[in-house]
């Protein structure tokens, strides 16, 4: 059932899931099926934390621009995970992106991005020995995450490929875009998630993020979870190291078992209080780097108009060279444009949108005055105008609306801190799987550790996080 804003909820769960992003849900959902009772916690007015949308008017007609925040691109892998752990409806809409370019002064390149394409690319394109190209496949299909390895993206692309910057660039901007990889992180987080869209392209969702979360949400009531949203969650209860249940609007409401899909940092500092932790694991936390954030232009087109069919997905860049630093910066000549046409949502019209994002830091945005901030935000969709008309002329004159989100604008829509749009660095995985063993009961699921960020890794988390739950509640029956 869905409760009201205004109930105060006086019914007791075995698990309480304080957020509704994609591990918050596909959590709740897979707890609900098994015949848990679960509570499902959310401060926005609807689910779906980054898997989001929002309308905006057109000038003209009386119909609305539908702009998605987070649909861009996945690895093939959700379609299993919408199968096994929400629907066969759900799974069947997941359809793969049939072009994905590079526009750049270092090379242009189509591909659909399958291992197969890319192996071609590296050998035919940028000439590197067929034997190269499967030793660099290899090594990433060997990666485990559990070898500790301290090699970095940095040290990994110098194995295989020495001084090619062009080959660093086809190879890690799309992860950089998609998870704010850096050269200095992890060579394991970038194996792994560039192993996952590798295997056979990049996804997206037919209908739209609105159409998925509500078929998501029709889902989890089926499945028996209870909803409430407007309901933020201002404290974890903690009884005796053990959780007692959560605060909304200074009503508890009591559970066996918390877990919460907010940010790790905020749960630990906000929610608990580092007084319930014990010091190593605080330290921890406190070395636990936040990822980075981001700015996106949406550019919704006129009612009648067209646009060519360009590519889904299009890495461009004006930058004569490929640097991780400089993507993040202001003065980054770098964007990808995600393109969706009429078959994203054919039966709404204006059926073209057009989003343009770049990675951001947080603090090259906070510290603006509002004039300098508006200049900023005005630079932001000048650039990105300029840069959409070099791949379609003449779009200008169709774009009916634009506007721009920053780091201040995710923070403000979805609390995490800092506008950090892919959780946290690597480390933050090993402070977010162990929280059950420093507090009885409460877990996290959500975007951590690069790995377990994106649509795909989240729901993926919730999935091995519903495991741990089930098995702490199931202990608990037999004590
Ligand atoms: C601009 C952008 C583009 C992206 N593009 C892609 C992409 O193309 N492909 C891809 O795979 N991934 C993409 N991502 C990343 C992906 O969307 C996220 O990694 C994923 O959706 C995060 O899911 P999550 O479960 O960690 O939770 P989140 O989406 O972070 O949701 C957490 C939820 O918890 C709620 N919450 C927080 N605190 C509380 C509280 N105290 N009480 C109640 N509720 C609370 C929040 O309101 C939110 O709804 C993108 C992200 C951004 C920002």
């Amino acid at each position: 059932m869905i409760y009201s804003s205004k109930d105060k909820i006086s019914k007791s769960y075995d698990v309480i899931v304080v957020g509704a992003g994609l591990a918050g849900m596909t959590l709740a959902n897979k707890m609900g099926r098994d015949g848990r009772s679960v509570l499902l916690l959310e401060s926005h007015n609807k689910l779906g934390g980054f898997a989001t949308w929002f309308k905006r008017a057109q000038k003209e007609g009386n119909t609305q621009h539908i702009f998605d925040v987070s649909l861009h691109g996945f690895p093939v892998g959700m379609i299993k995970t919408c199968r096994k752990y929400w629907s066969r409806e759900i799974a069947e809409r997941i359809h793969q992106l049939k072009s994905v370019r590079y526009i750049n002064p270092q090379f242009e390149v189509e591909t659909d991005f399958t291992k197969e394409h890319f192996i071609k690319v590296l050998n035919e394109k940028f000439s590197v020995p067929i034997e190269t190209v499967d030793a660099f496949f290899n090594e990433l299909a060997h990666m485990n995450f559990y070898d500790n390895s301290q090699m970095t993206n940095g040290e990994l692309f110098e194995k295989f490929f020495p001084g090619r910057n062009d080959i660093t660039r086809f190879l890690l901007e799309p992860i950089v875009y998609a998870n704010g990889s850096n050269l200095e992180d992890p060579a394991i987080s970038y194996g792994i998630v560039f192993s996952n869209f590798m295997s056979k392209g990049v996804y997206i969702f037919q209908g739209g993020t609105d159409t998925m979360i509500t078929m998501m949400r029709d889902e989890l009531i089926k499945n028996g979870v209870d909803i409430q949203m407007q309901a933020q969650v201002s404290k974890i209860e903690i009884t005796d190291k053990k959780v007692s249940g959560v605060v909304v609007k200074g009503h508890t409401i009591k559970s066996k078992s918390v877990v919460s899909n907010s940010n790790i940092l905020s749960t630990i500092n906000k929610m608990v209080g580092p007084e319930h932790f014990s010091s190593d694991y605080i330290k921890k936390a406190q070395a636990v780097r936040l990822n980075t954030s981001s700015c996106q232009v949406y550019m919704g087109i006129k009612t009648g108009e067209s646009i060519p069919f360009v590519g889904d997905l299009v890495f461009t860049s004006e930058d004569s060279k490929f640097s991780t630093d400089l993507i993040l910066s202001p003065k980054v000549g770098s964007q990808t444009f995600s393109v969706y046409y009429p078959d994203t949502r054919p039966h709404l019209d204006p059926q073209y949108a057009i989003v343009s994002s770049s990675n951001a830091r947080y603090e090259d945005w906070i510290n603006l005055s509002e004039d300098e901030y508006e200049k900023q935000k005005q630079h932001l969709i000048e650039r990105a105008i300029t840069g959409l008309e070099k791949i379609i002329p003449g779009v200008r004159s169709k774009i009916d609306y634009v506007d721009a989100a920053t780091p201040l604008t995710v923070q403000r829509y979805t609390l995490h801190e800092r506008g950090a749009s892919f959780g946290t660095k690597f480390e933050g995985l090993d402070v977010s799987m162990n929280l059950h063993k420093e507090i009885d009961g409460l877990f996290h699921a959500g975007s951590v550790g690069i790995i377990m960020s994106g649509w795909l890794g989240a729901a993926n988390y919730g999935v091995i996080q519903a495991h741990e739950v089930d098995n702490y509640l199931s202990r608990l029956e037999k004590i």
